[in-house]
């Protein structure tokens, strides 16, 4: 499995980094998960062909994580494409879309799509089998929006990715024993609501044990320190994982 960051930054930017977009690939076809406003721009930089995306996961709700959507499906109309595609977010997705979509352009959700598309939800621990991934999404606590973490199994590896939350157990069962840990740490050790520190982070690690780590999603705090110890997403950065004997 291929996992590429598309963008690893914040709601705000900072870092000049584009917002939150994972790309999986694997030998079938490839995925996203979340893709932020800026997620096209982002595509496009690094050469992904959108139309070649089967399946987008997305975590919750927020501009920087799904905002992307109304211009990806718009380019495929304009684009031509032929394939199908699955979105998959929390609850309220399927109402909460078209709203976005007919707000940036509107006309754009009462369009017939030349593609099939469809949008599933996620129930909290209920694994979903979508093409060659097993998802299984676990409730986090991220304020008011219905936020998921995610560990995604594909070709005997497992890539688990916090979305955006304060610490939560939930994130320990997500990321247990995880070959890839992809996790937020916005602040170094400041504690606040609904986002995670790195300190507390670290705290909690030996219980849970990811194979590799990697912290994404940082704000200003984390991106002017240098030495952390720990290894960074950037925007481009690309990490393989063999398919396990
Ligand atoms: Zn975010
Ligand atoms: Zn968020």
């Amino acid at each position: 499995m291929r996992i590429q960051f598309i963008g690893s930054g914040d709601a705000f930017g900072n870092g000049g980094r584009f917002n939150a977009c994972l790309l999986l690939e694997t030998s079938e076809t490839p995925c996203l998960v979340d893709c932020g406003a800026s997620s096209l721009i982002a595509m496009k930089r690094f050469h992904v062909d959108p139309n070649s995306i089967r399946t987008i996961l997305i975590t919750h709700l927020h501009g920087d994580h799904f905002g992307g959507l109304p211009f990806f499906i718009l380019d495929g109309q304009f684009a031509r494409r032929s394939a199908p595609l699955t979105i998959v977010g929390p609850p309220g997705i399927r109402e909460t879309l078209p709203l976005a979509m007919e707000t940036f352009f509107p006309g754009s959700s009462k369009t017939v799509q030349k593609f099939d598309w469809s949008i599933l939800e996620w129930q909290p621990r209920q694994a979903m089998n979508l093409n060659h991934l097993t998802v299984t999404p676990y409730p986090v606590r991220h304020g008011r929006t219905s936020s998921f973490a995610l560990r995604v199994e594909a070709e005997g590896r497992v890539v688990a990715y916090s979305g955006d939350t304060e610490w939560c157990d939930e994130l320990a069962e997500a990321g247990r024993d995880a070959d890839l840990f992809i996790c937020e740490a916005y602040f170094y050790d400041k504690s606040i609501k609904f986002h995670l520190d790195l300190k507390t982070l670290e705290s909690h690690l030996p219980a849970f044990r990811p194979k590799r780590l990697v912290l994404t999603h940082m704000g200003p705090d984390m991106l002017g320190r240098k030495d952390l110890g720990y290894e960074l997403a950037e925007d481009g950065k690309t990490i393989v994982l063999h398919q396990s004997l």
